[in-house]
Protein backbone atom coordinates (compact mmCIF):
# COMPACT_ATOMS: atom_id res chain seq x y z
CA UNK A 1 0.00 0.00 0.00
CA UNK A 2 1.68 3.14 -0.89
CA UNK A 3 1.13 6.44 0.95
CA UNK A 4 -2.08 7.56 -0.70
CA UNK A 5 -3.81 4.18 -1.30
CA UNK A 6 -7.01 4.90 0.21
CA UNK A 7 -8.42 8.15 1.61
CA UNK A 8 -11.28 8.18 3.38
CA UNK A 9 -13.21 9.29 0.32
CA UNK A 10 -12.27 9.26 -2.87
CA UNK A 11 -12.71 12.38 -4.86
CA UNK A 12 -10.56 12.03 -7.85
CA UNK A 13 -11.80 8.70 -8.77
CA UNK A 14 -15.19 10.33 -8.99
CA UNK A 15 -14.27 13.45 -10.95
CA UNK A 16 -12.21 10.94 -13.43
CA UNK A 17 -15.43 9.60 -14.17
CA UNK A 18 -17.53 12.15 -14.25
CA UNK A 19 -15.30 14.73 -15.68
CA UNK A 20 -16.70 15.25 -18.95
CA UNK A 21 -20.53 15.87 -17.73
CA UNK A 22 -19.07 18.30 -15.21
CA UNK A 23 -16.62 20.16 -17.57
CA UNK A 24 -19.41 20.43 -20.11
CA UNK A 25 -22.34 21.80 -17.45
CA UNK A 26 -19.83 24.55 -15.85
CA UNK A 27 -19.23 25.42 -19.20
CA UNK A 28 -22.48 25.98 -19.52
CA UNK A 29 -22.81 28.29 -16.68
CA UNK A 30 -19.70 30.45 -17.21
CA UNK A 31 -21.13 31.19 -20.32
CA UNK A 32 -24.35 31.83 -19.41
CA UNK A 33 -23.32 34.47 -17.49
CA UNK A 34 -25.78 33.82 -14.51
CA UNK A 35 -23.34 32.72 -11.97
CA UNK A 36 -26.11 33.65 -9.65
CA UNK A 37 -29.80 32.64 -9.57
CA UNK A 38 -29.08 30.44 -12.67
CA UNK A 39 -31.66 27.93 -13.65
CA UNK A 40 -29.72 25.07 -12.53
CA UNK A 41 -30.14 26.03 -9.26
CA UNK A 42 -33.70 25.73 -9.32
CA UNK A 43 -33.23 22.46 -11.62
CA UNK A 44 -31.15 20.76 -8.48
CA UNK A 45 -33.83 21.88 -6.20
CA UNK A 46 -36.75 20.03 -8.08
CA UNK A 47 -34.62 17.04 -7.95
CA UNK A 48 -33.64 17.39 -4.32
CA UNK A 49 -37.56 17.66 -4.19
CA UNK A 50 -37.94 14.32 -6.11
CA UNK A 51 -35.44 12.40 -4.72
CA UNK A 52 -36.49 13.34 -1.30
CA UNK A 53 -40.16 13.73 -1.48
CA UNK A 54 -39.82 16.72 0.32
CA UNK A 55 -42.38 19.15 -1.34
CA UNK A 56 -39.77 22.42 -1.13
CA UNK A 57 -36.15 22.73 -1.24
CA UNK A 58 -34.51 25.70 -1.27
CA UNK A 59 -30.70 25.66 -1.86
CA UNK A 60 -27.92 27.90 0.30
CA UNK A 61 -24.21 28.43 0.69
CA UNK A 62 -23.72 25.98 3.21
CA UNK A 63 -25.19 23.83 5.43
CA UNK A 64 -24.66 25.70 8.68
CA UNK A 65 -26.36 28.62 7.28
CA UNK A 66 -28.94 26.44 6.82
CA UNK A 67 -29.68 25.80 9.91
CA UNK A 68 -28.85 29.28 10.91
CA UNK A 69 -32.18 30.10 8.65
CA UNK A 70 -34.54 27.31 9.56
CA UNK A 71 -33.72 28.98 13.04
CA UNK A 72 -33.90 32.14 12.24
CA UNK A 73 -37.30 31.69 10.51
CA UNK A 74 -38.51 30.18 14.15
CA UNK A 75 -37.15 33.16 15.78
CA UNK A 76 -35.13 31.28 17.93
CA UNK A 77 -32.67 33.27 20.31
CA UNK A 78 -31.79 34.61 23.75
CA UNK A 79 -33.53 32.91 26.15
CA UNK A 80 -34.03 29.62 24.07
CA UNK A 81 -32.90 26.72 25.13
CA UNK A 82 -32.22 24.47 21.97
CA UNK A 83 -31.25 20.53 22.26
CA UNK A 84 -28.37 18.83 20.49
CA UNK A 85 -26.23 16.28 20.69
CA UNK A 86 -23.05 15.84 22.01
CA UNK A 87 -21.37 14.02 19.14
CA UNK A 88 -21.72 16.45 16.24
CA UNK A 89 -19.78 18.50 14.29
CA UNK A 90 -19.47 21.77 15.74
CA UNK A 91 -22.12 23.86 13.47
CA UNK A 92 -24.82 22.25 14.93
CA UNK A 93 -24.38 23.74 18.42
CA UNK A 94 -22.50 27.11 16.46
CA UNK A 95 -25.57 27.95 15.02
CA UNK A 96 -27.76 27.91 18.11
CA UNK A 97 -25.37 30.40 19.77
CA UNK A 98 -24.32 32.28 16.98
CA UNK A 99 -28.40 33.41 17.55
CA UNK A 100 -27.55 33.79 20.98
CA UNK A 101 -29.68 31.30 22.14
CA UNK A 102 -28.13 28.17 24.59
CA UNK A 103 -27.93 25.01 23.34
CA UNK A 104 -28.73 21.83 25.57
CA UNK A 105 -26.52 19.01 25.02
CA UNK A 106 -27.79 15.17 25.19
CA UNK A 107 -26.00 12.24 25.14
CA UNK A 108 -25.85 9.45 22.51
CA UNK A 109 -27.16 5.93 22.40
CA UNK A 110 -24.30 4.34 21.66
CA UNK A 111 -25.40 1.71 19.23
CA UNK A 112 -25.99 4.11 16.24
CA UNK A 113 -24.04 7.09 17.62
CA UNK A 114 -27.17 9.07 17.38
CA UNK A 115 -28.85 11.17 20.26
CA UNK A 116 -30.63 9.59 23.10
CA UNK A 117 -34.64 9.63 23.23
CA UNK A 118 -34.56 8.50 26.54
CA UNK A 119 -31.42 11.35 27.22
CA UNK A 120 -33.57 13.85 25.76
CA UNK A 121 -36.58 13.77 27.93
CA UNK A 122 -34.44 13.78 30.76
CA UNK A 123 -32.71 17.17 29.88
CA UNK A 124 -36.04 18.68 28.53
CA UNK A 125 -37.21 17.80 31.98
CA UNK A 126 -33.92 19.60 33.49
CA UNK A 127 -34.33 22.48 31.44
CA UNK A 128 -38.05 22.63 32.14
CA UNK A 129 -37.55 22.24 36.38
CA UNK A 130 -35.06 24.88 35.82
CA UNK A 131 -37.42 27.12 34.80
CA UNK A 132 -34.50 29.92 33.22
CA UNK A 133 -34.87 28.65 29.72
CA UNK A 134 -37.53 28.26 27.35
CA UNK A 135 -37.01 24.51 25.75
CA UNK A 136 -37.65 25.52 22.52
CA UNK A 137 -36.07 23.30 19.30
CA UNK A 138 -34.39 20.06 19.36
CA UNK A 139 -31.70 19.51 16.77
CA UNK A 140 -31.72 15.33 15.71
CA UNK A 141 -28.16 15.23 13.61
CA UNK A 142 -27.97 11.79 11.68
CA UNK A 143 -24.68 10.83 11.89
CA UNK A 144 -22.33 9.00 10.13
CA UNK A 145 -25.58 8.73 7.50
CA UNK A 146 -28.19 7.01 9.95
CA UNK A 147 -31.52 8.98 10.63
CA UNK A 148 -31.79 9.63 14.32
CA UNK A 149 -35.01 8.07 16.20
CA UNK A 150 -36.92 10.25 14.67
CA UNK A 151 -40.15 8.98 16.10
CA UNK A 152 -39.07 9.03 19.31
CA UNK A 153 -37.85 12.07 18.95
CA UNK A 154 -41.04 13.93 17.15
CA UNK A 155 -43.20 12.39 20.28
CA UNK A 156 -41.32 14.40 22.89
CA UNK A 157 -41.20 17.24 20.47
CA UNK A 158 -45.06 17.07 20.29
CA UNK A 159 -45.13 16.90 24.02
CA UNK A 160 -43.12 19.56 25.02
CA UNK A 161 -43.87 21.52 22.23
CA UNK A 162 -40.18 21.89 20.48
CA UNK A 163 -39.59 22.41 16.88
CA UNK A 164 -37.83 19.77 14.73
CA UNK A 165 -34.72 20.76 13.24
CA UNK A 166 -32.99 17.58 11.25
CA UNK A 167 -29.57 18.52 10.54
CA UNK A 168 -29.16 15.69 7.65
CA UNK A 169 -25.55 17.17 6.59
CA UNK A 170 -23.94 13.68 6.48
CA UNK A 171 -26.94 11.57 5.62
CA UNK A 172 -28.41 12.83 2.11
CA UNK A 173 -29.70 9.59 0.53
CA UNK A 174 -30.60 7.62 4.19
CA UNK A 175 -34.46 6.53 4.70
CA UNK A 176 -35.99 5.12 7.51
CA UNK A 177 -39.95 3.37 7.88
CA UNK A 178 -40.27 4.43 4.10
CA UNK A 179 -39.32 7.62 4.57
CA UNK A 180 -36.56 9.37 2.62
CA UNK A 181 -33.63 11.84 4.37
CA UNK A 182 -35.23 15.72 3.80
CA UNK A 183 -38.82 14.50 4.82
CA UNK A 184 -38.46 13.24 8.47
CA UNK A 185 -38.81 16.51 9.93
CA UNK A 186 -40.65 19.90 9.20
CA UNK A 187 -37.52 21.09 8.08
CA UNK A 188 -34.42 19.19 7.42
CA UNK A 189 -30.86 20.44 6.35
CA UNK A 190 -28.09 19.05 4.60
CA UNK A 191 -24.44 20.72 3.66
CA UNK A 192 -22.92 19.68 0.33
CA UNK A 193 -18.94 20.17 1.77
CA UNK A 194 -17.25 18.61 -0.57
CA UNK A 195 -16.86 15.02 1.99
CA UNK A 196 -20.66 14.79 2.08
CA UNK A 197 -22.32 11.77 0.94
CA UNK A 198 -23.67 14.95 -2.21
CA UNK A 199 -21.07 17.20 -2.27
CA UNK A 200 -20.01 19.95 -4.60
CA UNK A 201 -16.98 21.52 -5.51
CA UNK A 202 -17.00 23.90 -2.64
CA UNK A 203 -19.45 24.78 0.18
CA UNK A 204 -23.25 24.12 -0.69
CA UNK A 205 -26.48 23.22 1.52
CA UNK A 206 -30.04 22.79 0.94
CA UNK A 207 -33.12 23.16 2.95
CA UNK A 208 -36.01 20.73 3.15
CA UNK A 209 -39.53 21.40 4.38
CA UNK A 210 -43.37 20.43 3.17
CA UNK A 211 -44.27 23.51 4.35
CA UNK A 212 -44.88 26.23 1.46
CA UNK A 213 -44.87 28.74 3.99
CA UNK A 214 -41.48 27.62 5.29
CA UNK A 215 -39.84 27.73 2.49
CA UNK A 216 -40.86 31.22 1.37
CA UNK A 217 -39.53 32.29 4.62
CA UNK A 218 -36.70 30.18 4.39
CA UNK A 219 -35.69 31.62 0.78
CA UNK A 220 -36.74 35.38 1.59
CA UNK A 221 -33.93 34.95 5.13
CA UNK A 222 -32.01 33.34 2.53
CA UNK A 223 -31.49 36.52 0.12
CA UNK A 224 -31.01 39.44 3.11
CA UNK A 225 -34.79 39.03 4.12
CA UNK A 226 -36.06 40.58 0.78
CA UNK A 227 -39.41 39.85 -0.88
CA UNK A 228 -38.64 41.60 -3.78
CA UNK A 229 -37.01 44.13 -3.29
CA UNK A 230 -38.67 44.83 0.11
CA UNK A 231 -36.66 44.14 2.94
CA UNK A 232 -39.12 42.31 5.32
CA UNK A 233 -37.37 40.68 7.39
CA UNK A 234 -33.68 40.63 8.52
CA UNK A 235 -31.94 38.06 6.76
CA UNK A 236 -28.36 37.15 5.29
CA UNK A 237 -26.80 36.15 2.18
CA UNK A 238 -27.01 32.68 1.41
CA UNK A 239 -26.83 31.60 -1.76
CA UNK A 240 -25.75 28.44 -3.87
CA UNK A 241 -23.60 29.30 -6.70
CA UNK A 242 -24.85 28.22 -10.20
CA UNK A 243 -21.97 26.47 -10.82
CA UNK A 244 -21.94 24.48 -8.10
CA UNK A 245 -25.52 23.44 -8.86
CA UNK A 246 -24.53 22.15 -11.89
CA UNK A 247 -21.66 19.68 -10.53
CA UNK A 248 -24.19 18.71 -7.86
CA UNK A 249 -26.88 17.63 -10.67
CA UNK A 250 -24.09 15.98 -12.38
CA UNK A 251 -23.30 14.04 -9.09
CA UNK A 252 -26.80 13.22 -8.60
CA UNK A 253 -27.11 11.33 -11.71
CA UNK A 254 -24.65 8.99 -10.47
CA UNK A 255 -25.55 8.92 -6.42
CA UNK A 256 -27.90 5.47 -6.41
CA UNK A 257 -24.84 3.97 -7.67
CA UNK A 258 -22.47 5.40 -5.70
CA UNK A 259 -24.59 4.81 -2.27
CA UNK A 260 -25.28 0.72 -4.23
CA UNK A 261 -21.56 0.63 -3.50
CA UNK A 262 -21.54 2.51 0.10
CA UNK A 263 -23.90 0.07 1.54
CA UNK A 264 -21.88 -2.51 -0.34
CA UNK A 265 -19.07 -1.48 1.22
CA UNK A 266 -20.20 -1.23 4.94
CA UNK A 267 -21.68 -4.25 4.47
CA UNK A 268 -18.56 -6.04 4.13
CA UNK A 269 -17.01 -4.03 6.86
CA UNK A 270 -19.78 -5.93 9.11
CA UNK A 271 -18.88 -9.14 8.14
CA UNK A 272 -15.05 -8.56 8.68
CA UNK A 273 -15.09 -6.33 11.83
CA UNK A 274 -18.39 -7.11 13.43
CA UNK A 275 -15.99 -9.64 15.96
CA UNK A 276 -12.70 -7.67 16.07
CA UNK A 277 -14.04 -4.03 17.09
CA UNK A 278 -17.28 -2.52 17.58
CA UNK A 279 -19.55 -1.96 14.57
CA UNK A 280 -22.79 0.27 13.91
CA UNK A 281 -26.27 -1.07 14.22
CA UNK A 282 -28.88 -0.18 11.98
CA UNK A 283 -32.03 -0.38 13.01
CA UNK A 284 -34.50 -2.15 11.33
CA UNK A 285 -36.23 -0.34 8.85
CA UNK A 286 -33.44 2.17 8.21
CA UNK A 287 -30.65 2.77 5.64
CA UNK A 288 -27.53 4.90 6.05
CA UNK A 289 -26.16 7.16 3.47
CA UNK A 290 -22.46 5.68 5.21
CA UNK A 291 -20.57 9.40 5.27
CA UNK A 292 -18.67 7.51 7.19
CA UNK A 293 -17.86 3.91 8.40
CA UNK A 294 -17.28 4.29 12.25
CA UNK A 295 -16.28 1.65 14.97
CA UNK A 296 -15.13 1.96 18.33
CA UNK A 297 -12.36 0.13 19.58
CA UNK A 298 -10.28 0.24 22.93
CA UNK A 299 -6.93 0.74 20.82
CA UNK A 300 -8.44 3.05 18.78
CA UNK A 301 -4.99 5.12 18.54
CA UNK A 302 -2.90 2.27 17.77
CA UNK A 303 -5.17 1.23 14.84
CA UNK A 304 -4.92 4.44 13.27
CA UNK A 305 -1.43 4.64 13.45
CA UNK A 306 -1.11 1.28 11.68
CA UNK A 307 -3.47 1.96 9.43
CA UNK A 308 -2.41 5.78 8.35
CA UNK A 309 1.27 4.48 8.08
CA UNK A 310 -0.08 1.58 5.41
CA UNK A 311 -1.98 4.67 3.31
CA UNK A 312 -5.12 3.99 4.37
CA UNK A 313 -7.17 7.00 5.79
CA UNK A 314 -8.39 6.83 8.82
CA UNK A 315 -9.48 9.32 10.94
CA UNK A 316 -11.08 10.28 14.66
CA UNK A 317 -14.69 11.66 14.30
CA UNK A 318 -15.08 13.47 16.85
CA UNK A 319 -12.32 13.56 19.56
CA UNK A 320 -14.02 15.66 21.68
CA UNK A 321 -17.78 15.56 22.38
CA UNK A 322 -19.15 19.01 22.40
CA UNK A 323 -19.64 19.87 26.34
CA UNK A 324 -15.34 19.38 26.56
CA UNK A 325 -14.58 21.62 23.46
CA UNK A 326 -12.94 24.75 25.40
CA UNK A 327 -15.68 27.03 23.18
CA UNK A 328 -18.95 24.88 24.20
CA UNK A 329 -17.83 23.96 28.14
CA UNK A 330 -19.83 26.94 29.65
CA UNK A 331 -23.32 25.08 28.21
CA UNK A 332 -22.06 21.96 29.51
CA UNK A 333 -21.36 20.22 33.03
CA UNK A 334 -18.09 18.91 32.32
CA UNK A 335 -16.71 15.57 32.34
CA UNK A 336 -18.07 12.60 33.20
CA UNK A 337 -21.65 14.73 32.60
CA UNK A 338 -22.30 13.00 29.33
CA UNK A 339 -20.49 9.29 29.53
CA UNK A 340 -22.06 7.71 26.38
CA UNK A 341 -20.69 10.39 24.23
CA UNK A 342 -17.61 10.67 26.07
CA UNK A 343 -16.73 6.69 25.77
CA UNK A 344 -17.47 7.55 22.19
CA UNK A 345 -15.06 10.19 21.41
CA UNK A 346 -12.34 8.29 23.51
CA UNK A 347 -12.71 4.83 20.84
CA UNK A 348 -14.34 5.86 18.12
CA UNK A 349 -12.31 6.06 14.48
CA UNK A 350 -13.85 6.04 11.04
CA UNK A 351 -12.61 4.14 7.84
CA UNK A 352 -12.41 4.93 4.30
CA UNK A 353 -15.64 4.37 2.24
CA UNK A 354 -17.28 6.25 -1.07
CA UNK A 355 -18.60 4.78 -3.87
CA UNK A 356 -15.29 3.99 -5.48
CA UNK A 357 -14.12 1.62 -2.99
CA UNK A 358 -13.91 -2.43 -4.27
CA UNK A 359 -14.43 -5.13 -2.20
CA UNK A 360 -10.69 -6.20 -2.38
CA UNK A 361 -9.88 -2.90 -1.05
CA UNK A 362 -12.12 -2.98 1.66
CA UNK A 363 -10.66 -7.20 2.75
CA UNK A 364 -6.81 -5.42 3.03
CA UNK A 365 -7.71 -2.53 5.10
CA UNK A 366 -9.90 -5.11 7.65
CA UNK A 367 -6.97 -6.96 7.72
CA UNK A 368 -4.86 -4.45 8.64
CA UNK A 369 -7.72 -3.27 11.57
CA UNK A 370 -7.41 -7.05 12.42
CA UNK A 371 -3.75 -7.30 12.81
CA UNK A 372 -3.58 -4.54 15.17
CA UNK A 373 -6.20 -5.33 17.42
CA UNK A 374 -5.54 -9.04 17.17
CA UNK A 375 -2.46 -8.63 19.04
C1 LIG B 1 -20.85 19.28 7.70
C2 LIG B 1 -21.82 19.47 8.78
C3 LIG B 1 -22.47 20.69 9.03
C4 LIG B 1 -22.08 21.96 8.35
O1 LIG B 1 -22.11 21.96 6.98
P1 LIG B 1 -21.23 23.04 6.16
O2 LIG B 1 -21.75 22.91 4.78
O3 LIG B 1 -19.81 22.65 6.30
O4 LIG B 1 -21.52 24.37 6.76
C5 LIG B 1 -23.45 20.75 10.00
N1 LIG B 1 -23.78 19.66 10.72
C6 LIG B 1 -23.17 18.48 10.55
C7 LIG B 1 -23.60 17.31 11.37
C8 LIG B 1 -22.16 18.34 9.59
O5 LIG B 1 -21.57 17.15 9.43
Amino acid sequence: MSATSYPIVDLKSQYQRLEQRIQARVSAVLESGQYLFGPEVRELESRLAAYTGAHHVVACANGSDALQIVMMAEGIGPGDAVFVPAMTFLATAEMVVTLGATPVFVDIDLATYNMSPDHLAERIEDVEKAGTLRPKAVIPVDLFGLPADYAAIHALAEKHGLFVLADAAQSFGGSANGRTVGAMAPASTTSFYPSKPLACYGDGGAIFTDSAELAEKYRCLANHGQNGHTAVAIGMNSRLDTIQAAILLCKLDVFDEEMTVRRAVAERYRERLHNVVTTPDVPDGSTSAWALYSVMTENRDDVIKTLNDNGVGARIYYPLPLHLQPAYAQYGAGEGSLPAAERMSRTVMSLPIHGYLEERDVDRICDAVGKVVGQ
